[in-house]
């Protein structure tokens, strides 16, 4: 049994010191590092005074002499493996003290760390032991010197504690985890030096265990340098090649040097020079391999935080953006206001044309700016998710039949023609929805097919009912032509601005209403560019009708809060546009509260703004 632990200890010692040999070649440009490397040190000295120890109980050193300093410096040096735990732990992973607070610590814990050892060693503190020579067990008798021993002990125990709390509760992300297994690592050497020195004598009657103690250190050595290598992960491909290099180099070595003929040696000596040369070119390798993969990671982490950085400034531009136009949203109302009960209402009499034609195109300016507002502010909610949602079971068919009223008058004034198809009734033409946002989206449709259609033009509002596959497959194909025509996903294109959650299409069949007209149309290139924030498509002449760039990227966003898809087809330019977008089915009311409920609601959400006149006013 003592044979066998003899044997454990001298591997475990020899595995500490290449360990140590190789973590401190790498790490030893940090105190931290430093530290490690000379505890590992101490620690293998530890374990081959045990194992000294153990050869003592064995009968092999015959020296009472011998015998009882190596037992006491079995603890003196027991201290100091503490000790420079202790000195690891105030530098590793973060330098938290300052440097008066690390130098006070450090002088103190070195005396009293220097205190245990010189204590052990002094006779009051082992004054005799004896051997049982059947359990090959030492049975060491302790004086009053101990307790001061013990004092100083638990009070290195408690400085490391309380490094490795502070070090816990001032670290996070990573750091924390290295820390997390510092704590994992102590405790379980702590467990194991108990359970054996300890518990089970307590618990068998006997000490067979009590030799076991030394090996509880392995614990801590293994989940430190996992915590330190947890930095550099990668490393541990070095450390193993490494390590496998330099055993079989040993045992080459040992081999060539024992080779009893001329011949046999030259054999040898070769095999271990080219072992060592490949072995050399092999770490080399790996290194050089290692060092890519951190640049690579670097450049990525770079990258990640660069993108977390650039989302900051959108939410800050977002917020912004809100608060501007929240801000703006009084003092252009009363403008508009006034100038309406001016220019409309008549309510101040103007006799000069002139001036009365000024107040026409203030008035109209106005408007205009009123509704940039409105659309700012809209956006803006939106992509803040901060806009409310009433979702009511509704009729497709009326919705359709109000904004045609509503556009009636301005589609009159361009003697164009506004007819709707209704082609559902009853159940099929119920939808589960927001009225004013579906409305929203109907009028900006149904508005651009005014503004962008010459005189005379027809535009035909239809309501039907589509698989949801034929919903899909007619909106992949406008989204893989976005993708050909080069519009970038970071630009908003098919990007997602509303809660994933929002975009799960509902039910095997969805109302689809299409808003056609013959006017202007849209070049497939130009398909391409819809629906993202401010894109104005076309020819100089569209660019002379008034608009924002912002309707249809609202009304994506409405459709999406929807369930639904909204896409855009077009034969070509002057050959007229049509505008689908679908909705779910009433019938699926509860697949699409499911869904809803499933996404975190803003506290402060707002409806749409509305600004700017109405819908007319879109137009
Ligand atoms: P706005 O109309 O305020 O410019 P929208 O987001 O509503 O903004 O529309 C974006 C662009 O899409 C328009 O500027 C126009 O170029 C194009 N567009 C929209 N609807 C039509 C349509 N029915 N026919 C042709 N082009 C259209």
């Amino acid at each position: 049994m003592q044979g066998a632990l003899g044997a454990l200890s001298i591997v475990s010692a020899v595995c500490l010191l290449i360990l140590s040999i190789l973590i401190g070649i790498r790490a030893n440009k940090t105190l931290s590092g430093r530290f490690f490397l000379i505890f590992n040190l101490v620690a293998t000295a530890w374990l081959i005074i045990s194992y000294g120890t153990i050869l003592n109980s064995q009968g092999v050193i015959t020296e009472y002499g011998v015998g009882i300093v190596l037992l006491r410096a079995s603890y003196g040096v027991g201290a100091l493996v503490l000790y420079f735990l202790l000195l690891f732990c105030l530098y590793f992973p973060n330098y938290l003290f300052s440097r008066l607070k690390a130098s006070a610590l450090i002088v103190s814990a070195t005396v009293i760390a220097c205190g245990a050892f010189v204590i052990s060693f002094l006779p009051s503190f082992i004054p005799s032991y004896t051997i049982n020579h059947e359990s090959e067990l030492i049975l060491a008798s302790y004086g009053h010197a101990q307790y001061v021993y013990w004092v100083c002990l638990a009070l290195i125990i408690i400085a490391v504690v309380y490094a490795l709390t502070k070090q816990y509760i001032h670290s996070k992300d990573i750091i924390r985890i290295q820390v997390r297994y510092l704590f994992i690592g102590i405790s379980l050497s702590v467990a194991f030096v108990l359970t054996t020195d300890l518990l089970l004598p307590a618990i068998s009657q006997s000490d067979v265990t009590a030799n076991f103690g030394q090996f509880g250190v392995l614990f801590f050595v293994a989940f430190a340098a996992f915590a330190i290598l947890k930095h550099h992960l990668l490393d541990i491909k070095v450390i193993a090649t490494e390590s496998l290099v330099v055993i079989l180099a040993l045992i080459l070595l040992i081999d060539a040097m024992l080779s009893k003929t001329i011949g046999t040696a030259i054999l040898k000596w070769s095999i271990f020079v080219i072992v060592c040369f490949i072995g050399y070119r092999l770490i080399k390798s790996v290194l050089s391999e290692i060092r890519q993969k951190e640049q690579l990671q670097q450049l990525s982490n770079q990258l990640k935080s660069a993108n977390q950085r650039l989302k900051e400034i959108d939410a800050m531009k977002t917020e912004f953006v809100s608060m501007a136009s929240h801000e703006l949203l009084t003092p252009i109302s009363a403008i508009e206001g006034y100038l309406s009960m001016i220019v409309e209402e008549h309510l101040v009499t103007i006799t000069d044309p002139k001036a009365k034609k000024y107040l026409d195109n203030i008035y109209a300016s106005s408007r205009r700016l009123a509704r940039l507002v409105g659309d700012l502010l809209n956006v803006s909610r939106i992509e803040q998710g901060r806009l409310a949602l009433q979702k009511q079971v509704l009729n497709v068919d009326d919705l359709i039949t109000q904004v045609i009223a509503e556009l009636k008058f301005r589609a009159q004034e361009r003697r164009m023609t506004m007819m709707p198809n209704l082609r559902i009734q009853g159940q099929a033409a119920m939808t589960y929805g927001d009225a004013d946002k579906i409305k929203e989206v109907l009028v900006n449709l149904a508005g651009n097919s005014i503004k962008y259609t010459p005189e005379g033009g027809k535009i035909i509002i239809t309501a039907d009912l589509w698989p949801t596959q034929q919903v899909e497959a007619r909106y992949q194909q406008m989204a893989s032509h976005v993708q050909r025509n080069g519009a970038h996903t970071g630009d908003g294109a098919l990007q997602k601005i509303v809660n994933d959650k929002y975009t799960q299409a509902v039910g095997d069949k969805q109302i689809v209403i299409a808003v056609a007209d013959n006017g202007i149309g849209i070049s497939p290139e130009d398909i391409g560019h819809l629906f993202q924030k401010f894109s104005r498509v076309g020819d100089w002449s569209t660019q002379e009708v008034q608009g924002t760039g912002l309707g249809l990227y609202i009304s994506r966003a409405l459709v999406e809060l929807h369930h639904g898809r909204i896409w855009a087809e077009s034969p070509g330019v002057k050959k007229g546009t049509i505008f689908y977008f679908s909705l779910p089915l009433a019938a699926y009311k509860t697949q699409v509260e499911a869904l809803d409920a499933q996404v975190p609601k803003a506290k402060d959400a707002k409806p749409l703004a509305r600004m700017g006149g109405g819908p007319a006013a879109k137009v």
